[in-house]
């Protein structure tokens, strides 16, 4: 580790801890000017894990949502590169988040919010598929909710 006021190549870890977020904190001081500097290191990021409806658990697969998304978007006026941003942004919210779990249901959120921004038949294709309406009425409350977001765009929806 190289000291940042004289770039002189050696230093002492004169104290090590963890922060509780995956990093660790290292107080360091330089061999030649004595200056004392932080540095954090991270873990390198494994694999995320999804959890499922029934508990069990696998490896997050950007395939597998895309195969939901384009199926939702069929002929619908959405590229494959927005498509592939709603999974980017779903990955680094897990990584930014320092967990390495989510759960399909907060998946199935994340997507619906992005894709009712983008398209609303895909939005309504892909809830339908995810939320497995039970009935029209189900169906139809989404469809009244999705109207009244968009009447009042400001108007949080969750
Ligand atoms: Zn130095």
């Amino acid at each position: 580790m190289k000291c940042p006021i004289c770039g002189f190549e050696d230093t002492k870890v004169v104290d090590s801890r963890p922060t509780g977020d995956d990093s660790i904190r290292r107080r360091r001081e330089c061999l030649s000017c004595r200056f004392r500097f932080t540095t954090y290191e991270y873990i390198e990021a494994g694999p995320i894990f999804v959890i499922k409806k029934d508990g069990s658990r696998e490896i997050f697969d950007r395939n597998k949502i895309m195969t939901g998304l384009v199926k939702a978007c069929y002929k619908r006026p959405v590229s494959n590169a927005q498509l592939d941003n709603i999974i980017s942004e779903i990955e680094s919210s897990v990584a930014n988040s320092m967990r390495r779990e989510i759960s399909s249901s907060e998946i199935g959120s994340m997507v619906m919010d992005s894709l009712r921004k983008l398209d609303e038949v895909s939005y309504v294709r892909f809830a339908s598929v995810y939320r497995e309406f039970k009935d029209v009425d189900t169906f139809m409350k989404e469809l009244k909710e999705l109207k009244n977001s968009q009447l009042n765009p400001e108007k949080k929806n969750t």
